[in-house]
């Protein structure tokens, strides 16, 4: 006689990347349950964040995408063979019968219609890209970059010579991404972005607006306050019509954002969430306790703000994943949260951001103080150190880390990757400082940018730093009641100047004591250097001589973000 209990009927709908992980992971503990997948493409498991870099050139093709690293691709003959897991693709469930518990499916290919028995059952069925029914969206060539395919098509076009011009609707996460792939190939790119500045989620202007410089200096068109009206061509896209003009175009991305894919959650009666997510507990468990969902599908809780939030990233999907095939297999895991971290690169540049912006701090009812702070990611001295910038973002109060946002050549994510510990773990700026990083010339500065930022929030907060952001110094520099002293050496000087520099006061750190009496005492007075250290010195230096009114710019010359005038170029400091 068989003792064996019945093995359990585990259905995942979506085979990417929650879906498979969950289900993967509740083979490893359940080793006798019949799983079944049910994947409406015919492609799997596939990384969708590397579709930009396989357009781009950097990876031969999409099937390296679908592959392990050793080499195997991930079908559904390599899930049966490796995890016994049943992966149907070409096959769509139609919808969930929460009291039969089952799900009705249709394969694709032959319309034929059957119902799959579950026990528990796990929705991940992503998100949607947002598809805007400009007049001439039909038309060939619009792309919305959202699946593997839409990257293969992409490349193929490039390949034949068919690409001069391409624009981009959105500034986001994979705008950026894609203007990076098309300049590659030496297309002209240009990006139609509605808001002020790119990245208007997860930046702050000063810091979007230095991107938008640097893009513009490698020659990719930011066009920022400028909408869409239609596309014109005849059978493929020929140009974008804006409120502002009309850009030639021989292939268009749309990346203007997703929405979740929560229709079967909702017609099976689930509760919904923020943005028409799917709610979720934090075992990931939906108002059934015996549907799970996770993935860019479900609504998540933002760890600093405690409120609701909708966060599409690949990073979030697959830990629900892990943490839906864990309970399902009785553990009692907890999903903690989100922070929206997001690292992003725009050809040399590095660009990241976790916790909130000082928009959503402020909306979220914080009174904030941050800084802006430049300087190299290395020692100095080291021939491969370059420069980034970051700006911070703490509760004035409780001294809370809220966000940070950082960009520049140098190493920015490990800062973006120690800050969001710091956040999940709720430190504050002074827990900045205390931690214990690495230190050695190859990667990294005695005292880490991090802390240096924080250490300066700290100065900032004890009045010792006063801090002037660039937008605010932009105002003044066309003003004569504000002294601008750049405290650079001449020759720095010579290569690259604050623009119109009619108002600036040029004296060298080395001889300001000596020069002091070129100054005005009771004059407003904004010290600058390359990344304003030499400044902050300058401040300190005229401010214990009884002048009343120094700030200093925050992140310097480096990271003014507006027009500079260059004299000459050469590397300073
Ligand atoms: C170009 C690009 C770049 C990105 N870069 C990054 C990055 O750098 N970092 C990062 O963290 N994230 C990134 N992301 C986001 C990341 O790819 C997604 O968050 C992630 O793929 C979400 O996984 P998912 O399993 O929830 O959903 P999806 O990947 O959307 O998969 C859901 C699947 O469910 C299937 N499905 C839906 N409904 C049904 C149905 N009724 N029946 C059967 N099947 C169904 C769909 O066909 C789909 O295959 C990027 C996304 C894109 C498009």
């Amino acid at each position: 006689m068989d003792n064996q209990p019945m093995p359990r009927n585990i259905v995942v709908i979506g085979g990417v990347a929650a879906g498979l992980k969950s289900a993967a992971k509740v083979r490893r503990g359940d080793p006798h349950a019949r799983i079944t997948v049910v994947e409406r493409g015919e492609i799997l498991s596939y990384g969708s964040c590397g579709m930009p870099y396989v357009v781009a050139g950097d990876i031969p093709s999409i099937d390296q995408l679908m592959m392990t690293p050793a080499g195997s691709m991930r079908n559904a003959g390599f899930f049966k063979a490796t995890k016994n897991l049943d992966v149907l693709t070409r096959t769509e469930a139609l919808r969930i019968d929460r009291t039969l518990k089952t799900v009705r499916i249709r394969a694709l290919t032959t319309g034929e219609e059957s119902d799959l028995p579950y026990d528990k059952l796990v929705i991940a069925t992503g998100s949607t890209p947002v598809r805007i029914p400009f007049p001439g969206v039909d038309l060939g060539n619009i792309f919305p970059m959202w699946h593997p395919y839409d990257a293969r098509d992409i490349r193929t076009l490039l390949e034949a010579g068919q690409v001069k011009n391409a624009v981009i609707i959105g500034a986001g996460l994979v705008g950026i991404e894609m203007a990076e792939a098309f300049h590659r190939w030496g297309v002209h790119v240009s990006i139609v972005e509605m808001q002020d500045h790119v990245f208007p989620a997860f930046l702050d202007a000063e810091a979007a607006l230095a991107i938008e410089k640097y893009a513009g200096e490698k020659g990719i068109e930011i066009r920022t306050q400028e909408k869409v009206q239609r596309f014109e061509g005849e059978g493929v896209v020929k140009s974008v019509v804006t409120n502002k003009g009309t850009l030639p175009a021989d292939v268009v991305v749309m990346a203007v954002g997703v929405k979740p894919t929560s229709k079967l959650a909702q017609e099976a009666g689930l509760l919904l969430g923020v943005s028409g997510t799917i709610s979720v507990n934090e075992f990931m468990q939906t108002s059934d306790p015996d549907i799970y969902a996770g993935g860019d599908c479900v609504e998540n809780t933002h760890m600093v703000t405690g409120r609701k939030a909708f966060v599409a990233l690949g990073s979030i999907a697959n830990k629900h994943g892990r943490i839906i095939g864990e309970n399902i297999c009785g553990a009692n895991v907890k999903f903690r949260g989100v922070l929206g971290t997001v690292v992003v690169r725009l050809l040399d540049l590095n660009i990241g951001k976790t916790g909130l912006t000082e928009r959503e701090a402020k909306e979220a009812g914080y009174e904030i103080v941050t800084t802006l702070t430049t300087g190299h990611d290395r020692a100095h001295y080291m021939p491969e150190s370059k420069l980034i910038t970051i700006k911070l973002i703490a509760d004035a109060r409780t001294r809370k880390v809220l966000g940070i946002q950082a960009f520049g050549e140098g190493e920015v994510a490990k800062r973006i990757d120690v800050m969001a510990a710091v956040l999940t773990f709720g430190g504050t700026i002074d827990d900045v400082f205390d931690i214990d990083l690495s230190y050695s010339p190859p990667y990294n500065n005695a005292i880490d940018n991090a802390a240096v930022a924080a250490n300066t929030l700290m100065n900032k907060i004890s009045g010792r730093f006063k801090g002037i952001s660039a937008i605010e110094a932009k105002e003044k520099l066309a003003s004569p009641k504000t002294v601008f002293l750049d405290v650079r050496t001449p020759e720095e000087c010579k290569t690259v100047r604050l623009a119109p520099c009619r108002n600036v006061t040029y004296i060298p750190l080395g001889q300001l004591r000596s020069r002091m009496a070129e100054l005005g005492k009771e004059d407003e007075i904004v010290a600058f250097c390359k990344i304003s250290l030499r400044g902050y010195e300058a401040e300190c230096i005229l401010e214990g001589e009884g002048f009343t009114d120094v700030k200093v710019l925050e992140g310097g010359v480096a990271a003014w973000p507006f027009e500079c005038e260059t004299v000459e170029k050469e590397k300073t400091e």
